[in-house]
């Protein structure tokens, strides 16, 4: 099992990679989550930080394995579980042709293998302070715009991610994944899991399992890898500079503080 105080990571393999191992993870219990073992640290750093500033930053979703994406693709497009367009409304599944059904399952949901919740280095964060105790937040855009409860902490994210080695993939719309202010990714090494994804390693994994619209899959697959994988914001500077030298637990001090 790799330690927390890691400071080099080991380069994921085919099966890590795709979310049909697992690993490269680590348990966190506090925050609970579940996350690559070098990113553990460093998460609890950020964390730790927004505690200070009154911010009580939780997963909503850390890791996610392949089976489960699995399961969400085919209740989305089955019209199992509510889809969305790239506008947030909701559009029965039934009533697409089966290409702009995957293209509405793309916009918010990736292809099983092809999500960056795999890696264990991507998070969708909320603050749980700014909600009532019983209240889940619903992972909207407007909940994290000016007038909504992570207003606060999009702001804060926007200005002290990178220095605990972390920035958001999918802050512009580029016309693949709508534009998601709570999914935070580990620089240092999402990005090394990005280039390490290419589309064959993405053919192999959905080649051993029965998805909804297989065939037009199969057909798009280098198209979609290309929007809906590639296409993200690149890491800043900033944030590769911080997560060159991961933050162990150890360093952090009795208040949480870095030390
Ligand atoms: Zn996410």
């Amino acid at each position: 099992m790799p330690r927390l105080d890691d400071t080099g990571f080991r380069p994921l393999d085919a099966q890590e990679l795709t979310g049909r191992a697992r690993t490269h993870l680590l348990q966190l219990e506090s925050p609970r989550c579940l996350l690559h073992a070098a990113v553990a640290g460093p998460f609890l750093a950020l964390h730790a930080a927004a505690a200070h500033d009154g911010i009580d930053l939780r997963p909503a979703s850390s890791f996610r394995d392949f089976d489960r994406q699995c399961l969400i693709w085919n209740e989305k497009f089955r019209g199992d579980r509510p889809l969305l367009d790239r506008s947030g409304q909701v559009i029965l599944a039934a009533s697409l042709p089966v290409a702009e059904r995957i293209e509405a399952i793309l916009a918010w949901s990736a292809l099983p293998g092809a999500s960056r919740h795999h890696w264990g280095t991507d998070l969708d964060v909320y603050d749980a302070a700014a909600l009532p105790a019983d209240e889940r937040p619903r992972l909207v855009p407007e909940e994290y715009r000016e007038g909504g409860p992570f207003a606060r902490l999009d702001a804060w994210l926007t200005s002290h991610a990178a220095r605990f080695g972390f920035f958001r993939p999918y802050a512009a719309e580029r016309g693949g994944v709508a534009p998601e202010p709570w999914h935070i990714s580990h620089a240092r090494v999402a990005e090394d899991c990005l280039a390490r994804l290419d589309a064959a390693v993405l053919r192999e994994a959905l080649s051993s399992v029965e998805l909804e619209g297989a065939g037009e899959i199969d057909r798009r697959i280098d198209d979609w890898h290309a929007r809906f994988v590639r296409a993200v914001d690149a890491a800043p500077a900033a944030a590769l500079m911080a997560s060159l030298s991961p933050v162990s637990a150890r360093e952090l001090g009795d208040d949480g503080r870095m030390v």
